[in-house]
Parts: C-alpha cells; structure tokens; sequence
C-alpha cells in the first residue's frame, strides 16, 4: 500500500465557486465551510444548495435572481 503525497482531486468539478462562507450545521453544531451546489436552474433564477464541508448535510440554500436580459431588437 502506497500513500500519494497529496490528497486527490475533488471530483465535485460542478461545484465551480467554491466559497469559504461558513454556515450553521445542525450535525456538526458549528459552523462549518458550504460548498455550494447548483440544485435547479429556474427561468426566476437559480436556486442553490449549501452543503456542509464535513458531512454533506444542507445548511442552507438561495436563490440567485437571474439577471434579467435585456432584450435588445435591432432593426
Ligand atoms: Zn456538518
């Protein structure tokens, strides 16, 4: 058995923006880092999912208000 000098990837890649923001975890009872994770993308906007860094559990989610496209006819 060999042990490799760094911990591989993360293969969460759809994770994209990871942020250090820290969110209540009811498992945990701390405050621990969210990943956060594109659950729905709505035609309103996308709703995303916290995840807490140590056990998965949902700590939280928002909604992020699509940015409405302006809609632009030219002639
Ligand atoms: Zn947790």
């Amino acid at each position: 058995m060999r042990r490799p000098a760094s911990p591989p990837p993360s293969p969460q890649k759809q994770f994209g923006a990871l942020r250090a923001s820290l969110l209540y975890c009811p498992k945990c009872k701390s405050a621990t880092p969210a990943r956060e994770r594109l659950l729905l993308v709505l035609p309103s906007g996308n709703l995303y999912e916290y995840l807490c860094s140590e056990c998965g559990t949902t700590t939280g989610e928002k909604t992020d208000q699509a940015q409405q496209d302006v809609q632009l006819f030219t002639p």
